[in-house]
């Protein structure tokens, strides 16, 4: 079967039998030898990586067009590179990440030393979503094996190409004693959270991720959440519709619409509205031609199921640009909706496609009473001339991230910490703060064993001197 552990196929768990228990076993003997933590050991881990992504370059590409027709170049800038770059830049700072961090000291601890141990929390495990099925189950991966942890990975049992080539490829470049990649649905994830991991990193919906959570708390496994939800994109009167126009079309139709980042709904005044259709369709014409179910560029829904739910959205309010669809392919049109009310479902749920419903608002200040009526998004858009706006939308709202006359370039930056916060998820990674989030920062004072006269001041009796130090 498919369904279970990725190795072994041969020894097929028998029915009532936990498949996981021996695998799970196997890496925490593994960690307990602490062939691990050396800096040695990781580093292999992360070449491994790097060779993966290099020699399968051309599998994974295909395996992504499989999936979502994903375009090589879409592929590559969204996925394939930044993995790349999170491998190079872990290894480039390995040594000074892992470094003891010395800490300032008090009177009482100046002959000691003080410092912060980044150790590893043990055996990881890393669930992820099916839209940047490589992303988003490599790079949290470059920072566990940085760190020096065990690994489990989860890969999505929905973009069904990719995680192939997780499961039968990727253990190849990896120690095989440390890591493994496991297969599976909601049943299966299910079962594999009965057991205790040390730290859980999840990408994936808030419906899930309660799920994940709720199951993480029996064994007080501390996690990290990557969740979604409908980010904002407010467009001020003073701006010029053509640019934003371009820059809003492009981020969300990028990886058409299935993008946890990608602006969800536009929040402008009527007036706006009507400058920036003509726009919208322009940048969507220039990007996609006149027909843009041949397009190269433009990808497909991840299956029908989601398909069924995009189409059923196309019904709310009215659609200005775009609309068609076509099952047989799971095919949406680059769609703007408008005359759209808040209560309908569009407006309810994360669209996670490719439909722009554009929200009327009188100005900055409805659009920021409108945005913090809402669950914090995972991101922010705000586009004007005026640095003021931009600053006054980042100043009165929240969110994981925020993108001032820009879309989620920042994605682009391992300097970046990316996370939710509030109903959009709790924690971040990315780069250096990937390495953070899998190393519990252990704080050590090692004093010397001598000089015990000094320590004398700090035992009872506590005579009334002391109590005036
Ligand atoms: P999902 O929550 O349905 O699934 C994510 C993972 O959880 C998959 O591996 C799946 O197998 C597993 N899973 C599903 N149901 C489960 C259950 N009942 N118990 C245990 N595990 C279960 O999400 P998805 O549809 O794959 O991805 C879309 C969602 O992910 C969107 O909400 C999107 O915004 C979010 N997302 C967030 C980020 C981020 O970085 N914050 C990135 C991409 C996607």
């Amino acid at each position: 079967g498919s369904k279970g552990l990725a190795k072994d196929p041969g020894s097929e768990p028998t029915p009532g039998m936990d498949p996981f228990t021996d695998t799970l076993q196997r890496l925490r003997e593994a960690f307990g030898s602490g062939r691990t933590r050396p800096a040695e050991f990781r580093a292999a881990q992360l070449r491994g990586l790097g060779r993966f992504l290099r020699e399968n370059k051309q599998l994974l590409q295909g395996a992504l067009a499989q999936d979502l027709h994903k375009s090589a170049f879409e592929g590559d800038v969204s996925e394939i590179i930044i993995c790349q770059n999170e491998v190079d830049l872990a290894l480039k700072n390995l040594h000074a990440w892992m470094k003891d961090e010395s800490v300032a000291k008090n009177l009482f601890t100046q002959l000691d030393s003080a410092f912060i141990r980044k150790e590893p929390f043990g055996l990881v495990l890393i669930v992820a979503p099916w839209n940047y099925p490589v992303n988003l189950t490599l790079v949290p991966l470059v920072g566990a094996l940085a760190a020096g942890n065990c690994v489990v990975l989860k890969p999505s049992e929905i973009s069904k190409g990719t995680e192939k080539v997780l499961a039968e490829v990727l253990p190849r470049y990896l120690d095989q004693s440390c890591f493994a990649v496991v297969l599976g649905g909601p049943e299966e994830t299910g079962q594999l959270l009965k057991h205790k991991f040390d730290y859980i990193l999840f990408t994936g919906s808030p419906r899930v991720g309660k799920i994940i959570m709720a199951a993480a708390t029996k064994h007080l496994t501390p996690v990290t959440l990557e969740l979604g939800g409908k980010n904002p994109c407010y467009v001020d009167d003073d701006c010029d519709p053509q640019t934003v126009a371009n820059r809003v079309a492009w981020f969300r139709y990028f990886n058409t619409g299935q993008t946890c980042v990608a602006p969800d709904y536009v929040l402008c005044s009527p007036e706006m509205q009507a400058r920036l259709l003509p726009a919208l369709q322009s940048a969507i014409t220039r990007f996609y031609g006149e027909d843009p179910q041949s397009s190269p560029d433009l990808g497909r829904i991840i299956n029908h199921k989601h398909f069924q739910r995009l189409r059923d959205l196309l019904s709310c309010g009215r659609v200005a640009i775009g609309g068609q669809s076509d099952e047989s392919e799971c095919y949406i049109a680059p769609t703007v909706l408008v005359d759209v009310q808040e209560t309908e479902p569009v407006m309810q749920e994360e669209i996670f496609g490719p439909i722009l419903p554009i929200m009327n608002v009188r100005g900055l200040d409805e659009a920021i009473d409108f945005i913090n009526r809402r669950e914090k998004p995972l991101a922010l858009y705000a586009f004007s001339n005026s640095n003021q706006v931009v600053n006054r939308m980042l100043d009165r709202t929240s969110s994981g991230s925020f993108g001032g006359n820009e879309g989620f370039m920042y994605m682009t930056l391992s300097s970046m910490p990316l996370g939710g916060v509030g109903n959009s998820g709790m924690g971040r990674y990315h780069g250096k703060f990937s390495f953070d989030t899998f190393s519990h920062h252990r704080a050590c004072l090692l004093s010397c064993s001598g000089l015990e006269k000094l320590n004398a001041i700090r035992y009872p009796p506590y005579s009334e001197w002391k109590q005036q130090l």
